[in-house]
């Protein structure tokens, strides 16, 4: 008999699990990391590839179906690919994605194709050096749009960049960014700055809003017309060019919050489970993949984790507190 669906206690059906391989990465972007004494756990509190996989496939007999691997760097991880071939070998998986920013994959991109993996977001904020620099203290562009062109031309599905949206900061990169992915065939997914940073950093004023990213591009490019969503359940709202090249996505979770359709569970590298990116709770996995606890053991687990889950966040309220763990160290 099939298992019931991972329901929560506001009907929300949950399909779709993040799961983190290492809060460790090569680059430094101020809404992510610290740029100095970053806290990373130690090598033996993250999980191994045999406790992602157990963990993913007693998930899939609850109903997830949709898996994106994340970070920290992903791509740091030793031996991903393996990993992957693993995780896309799972029966009942219909989707798997990564998320990287894209600094390895001169080296990788192809080795994770011939693991199996189709589908890459790539994280890419500007074209221009300086500011990149300045985002992410590092100088490693070039290998981002090294990587970008090659998985290209290995065949990579629907490439997407993710761009944070930083208000005062980002405006000059918004319209080259949109251009250039209408030149090459890949989707721009703007996400709005969310307080998830190690420094404290974020207020209001700092998040670019959906809206103005909206407005810039049509007066600049050609009008954007909202798509119709094939999943109304994904984070992202779509548009298409009125002139009928190109897409971009708005994750726009600060100015138009979609909790009220979220199927999303993350496993933190250290083996932890959170409903919510925003969540002040979460639960041990790690302790009961670790201490021979049976498979219906963890699934309680889940379905608890998943009952407990609360509304919404609270990121427009007075009474919002920032989670605990920075972006890096959950898994975006
Ligand atoms: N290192 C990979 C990367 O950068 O894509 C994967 C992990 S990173 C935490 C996942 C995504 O989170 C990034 O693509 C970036 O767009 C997004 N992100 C990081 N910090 C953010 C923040 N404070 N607000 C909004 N998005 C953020
Ligand atoms: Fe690293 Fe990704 Fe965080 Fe940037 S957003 S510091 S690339 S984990």
């Amino acid at each position: 008999m099939a298992a019931l669906p991972l329901t929560d206690s506001f009907g929300r059906v949950h399909d779709n699990l993040r799961v983190s391989v290492t809060d460790r990465c090569n680059i430094r972007c101020f809404y992510c990391m610290p740029e100095t004494d970053v806290h990373f756990v130690e090598r033996r509190e993250i999980l191994d590839f045999e406790e992602i996989e157990r963990f993913v496939r007693i998930a899939v007999g609850l109903g997830i179906r949709k898996l994106r691997v994340t970070g920290g760097e992903p791509l740091v991880r030793r031996d991903l690919p393996t990993l992957i071939q693993r995780l896309c070998a799972i029966p009942g998986i219909q989707d798997l994605a990564l998320t990287t920013n894209g600094v390895l994959l001169p080296k990788l991109a192809e080795p994770l194709y011939r693991a199996g993996l189709r589908r890459i977001n790539v994280h890419l904020d500007t074209l221009d050096r300086q500011r990149f620099l300045q985002i992410t203290r590092r100088d490693e562009i070039d290998k981002v749009l090294e990587g970008l062109a090659l998985c290209r031309q290995l065949g990579y599905s629907k490439i997407k960049i993710n761009a944070v949206a930083v208000k005062n900061l980002v405006e000059p990169d918004i319209v080259p960014l949109a251009r250039f992915a209408r030149e090459n065939g890949f989707e721009v997914r703007y996400i709005e700055f969310m307080p998830l940073d190690a420094q404290s950093l974020w207020d209001r004023s700092k998040v670019l809003l959906a809206d103005d990213i909206v407005a810039m591009l049509s007066r600049e490019i050609s009008p954007l017309v909202p798509v119709p969503d094939p999943d109304p359940r994904a984070p992202a709202s779509e548009y298409q060019f009125a002139d009928g090249v190109g897409r971009i996505g708005l994750i726009a979770s600060v100015s138009r919050p979609f909790c009220l359709n979220c199927n999303r569970l993350r496993l933190t590298a250290d083996g932890h489970l959170r409903y919510c990116l925003f969540a002040i709770e979460e639960d041990n996995v790690k302790t009961l993949l670790r201490s021979g606890a049976p498979d219906d053991e963890i699934a309680a687990l889940i379905r608890r984790n998943v009952a407990g889950k609360w509304i919404g966040h609270e990121i427009n309220s007075t009474r919002f507190v920032a989670p605990p763990r920075p972006m890096y160290s959950i898994g975006g």
